[in-house]
């Protein structure tokens, strides 16, 4: 793509009325923007980093039989007064139509996802089952003030399984532990990125989240090296040593929540009435888990993670795109030439082909924070070595086009 075709710019000033880091890099480099408190619009380089985040747990899903839906944000009042959350603790966005028929603005979807699977659901052979969405999820959260990090409006990733017994529900909860740590390892975060022993799902002792260490992190945990797990101290408190070894060399840091496996067993099932038939013809209830990964605050999260004092610094796996070509001088002939070779190879390029000065395309460059950096220019030309460093370099290196091509072989499209 060609910056100069971007409708939006970078902008050297943080936002007023932003405080999170994630949020103000974001904005400056124009990736988001901010509609109200916790309120976001995905703008073309940061609607690409969304999507590249959203194959790759796609991918993994898929991988642990996961079934791609998509459901509707507009509920019935009715499905969360069966469950009780229509007036429970939860803040929801409540809302009427003209003819004072009340809805929810789904903050989860067990109201939807059980009575949906109620209509596919009646013998032993049609478990177990997994779906999962991405879709946008409603909370009237008071402290939006974290950037993407807490959203009112926030994009998710919530898998639903269902199950016909405990046993089976829990071979698949194993399962989906590792597939989770499968996703933040692909997303660069798998080093700081802990299993964490957090409060009871509804009827098990544990329920698993999965925290990235950050310092601004709302949550604190207790961390095990030895076995990479973590404990969550708001919930456990009481819990002092390792649920895996027993140590009580435990490390204690800020964290961020950036998913989380919960055993629901019968708890939407039973008030729903999702039953099946078993091979001996009895009627039993499903047994359901519930699977979350928040991708906006993920995104937030990755800002903050590799920032530095020069802007984003985005991990390969999820870069806008591959390469930040920019040009400087009157080169565009060559320039474009490069940039078509990279193009029709598969390469994802952002061309810088401003008529800027070369000090205000370096500084962009760094605040968007594209992993890889070519630079064109007469001295490039003239010596056919073009200029690469990857974002954290301090020192470029000369590479001949072919140099380059070959350094490129793997990314392609
Ligand atoms: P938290 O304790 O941080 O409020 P939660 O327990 O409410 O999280 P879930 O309802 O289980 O979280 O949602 C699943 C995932 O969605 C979370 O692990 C988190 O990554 C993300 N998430 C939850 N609330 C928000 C929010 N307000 N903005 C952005 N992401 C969120
Ligand atoms: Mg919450």
């Amino acid at each position: 793509m060609r910056q100069s075709q971007l409708f939006t710019k970078t902008s050297k000033t943080a936002p007023k009325d932003e405080v999170s880091k994630n949020a103000t890099l974001l904005i400056r480099a124009g990736f988001i923007d901010k509609l109200h408190a916790g309120v976001y619009t995905f703008l073309p380089l940061g609607l690409r980093v969304m999507n590249r985040i959203e194959q790759i747990i796609r991918e993994e899903m898929d991988k642990a039989d996961g079934q791609e839906i998509y459901m509707p944000a507009l509920h019935p009042k009715e499905n969360w007064e069966t469950t009780g959350r229509w007036s429970g603790p939860d803040p929801l966005f409540k809302l009427k139509d003209a003819s004072d028929r009340e809805f929810v603005l789904g903050a989860t979807h067990e109201e939807v996802v059980v009575p949906l699977l109620k209509r596919f659901i009646s013998s032993y052979k049609d478990l177990p089952q997994s779906v999962y969405q991405f879709q946008n999820k409603f909370r009237a959260e008071l402290r939006a003030k974290s950037g993407l990090l807490r959203g009112k409006e926030f994009i998710m990733k919530d898998m639903y399984s269902f199950h016909a017994d405990e046993a089976d529900l829990a071979k698949y909860y194993e399962k989906m532990k590792g597939v989770y740590a499968k996703v933040y390892e692909r997303l660069g975060l798998g080093k700081d990125t802990y299993i964490t022993f957090a409060s009871g799902g509804s009827f098990s002792k544990y329920s698993h989240e999965f925290q990235t260490v950050l310092e601004t992190g709302e949550d604190t945990i207790s961390i095990c090296e030895k076995c990479h797990v973590a404990i969550n101290k708001e919930i456990i408190a009481e819990q002092s040593v390792c649920p895996s070894c027993g140590s009580k060399d435990l490390i204690v840091k800020s964290a961020v929540e950036v998913g989380n496996i919960f055993e629901l067993k019968t708890k939407y099932t039973t008030p729903f009435e999702l039953t099946y038939r078993t091979s001996e013809g009895k009627d039993e209830l499903v047994v359901m888990g519930c699977y979350g990964i928040g991708l906006s605050r993920l995104m937030g999260v990755i800002v903050e993670y590799f920032a530095d004092e020069k802007g984003l610094v985005w991990p390969e796996a999820v870069s806008p795109f591959i390469i930040h070509l920019v040009s400087l001088g009157d080169v565009s002939s060559d320039a474009d030439k490069l940039y078509e070779r990279l193009t029709a190879k598969g390469i994802e390029v952002l061309y810088d082909d401003r008529d800027k000065p070369a000090g205000e395309k370096f500084a962009d460059s760094d605040l968007i924070g594209i992993q890889h950096r070519v630079i064109i220019s007469a001295k490039t030309v003239a010596s056919g070595k073009l200029e690469y460093k990857a974002r954290k370099d301090t020192d470029a290196i000369g590479l001949t086009e072919d140099e380059l091509m070959a350094k490129l072989i793997g990314y392609e499209k």
